[in-house]
């Protein structure tokens, strides 16, 4: 995983806040590092999760496989409901990244963001990938303010001129403005 841009120290207080907010949490982590690898039994939940909020993109990528998707996706969209459910389920989590295959910022209104802060409020480290098509300056400065989550540019997004070739529908050059950090 890529040092986050927050920094390491961030890191490691979300994870220790993370793990002193939870006795379950701290037990189950207790229990990871304690694993012998080679282990057959598994006696603790997943630490870290990566959740598909949704599977179907606004890019078609030539070497990608959501093109080949029936209506260009494989599952409905993960509603909010369904990602707490799932988060609360899973109490041993500390970090999770909110992609899967697609762009996560093709979910309608505002249950991407609010995906990220329930995660947050229970100090969860959150990552995401994005083609950066949908980075426009409203999203960033009124969603992703908050120290904890990581966004990425995926470096298998194909340039513009890939991506014309791809799909005569997608407007590449917004791909090609800079992410603010
Ligand atoms: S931007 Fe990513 S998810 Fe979208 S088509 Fe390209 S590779 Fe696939």
């Amino acid at each position: 995983m890529p040092v986050p841009a927050a920094g390491l120290e961030a890191y490691q207080r979300e994870r220790a806040l993370a793990l002193a907010s939870d006795a379950r949490r701290k037990a189950n982590y207790d229990a990871y590092q304690a694993h012998q690898r080679r282990g057959a039994v598994v006696d603790y939940l997943p630490i870290k999760l990566n959740i598909e909020n949704v599977s179907r993109c606004n890019f078609r990528c030539t070497m990608c496989v959501v093109a080949e998707w029936p209506k260009g996706q494989r599952a409905e969209d993960m509603t909010f409901d369904d990602f707490r459910r799932l988060i609360d389920e899973q109490y041993g989590l500390v970090e999770i990244k909110l992609q899967g295959i697609g762009e996560p910022l093709m979910q309608r209104g505002d249950e991407f963001f609010e995906m990220i802060r329930y995660a947050r409020s229970k100090h969860i480290w959150v990552r995401t990938t994005t083609n950066a098509s949908q980075l426009h300056l409203r999203t960033i400065t009124r969603n992703w303010s908050t120290p904890g989550s990581t966004k990425s540019r995926s470096r298998s997004m194909a340039p513009p001129r890939t991506c014309s070739r791809a799909s005569a529908s997608v407007r590449c050059s917004s791909a090609s403005r800079p992410i603010a950090s």
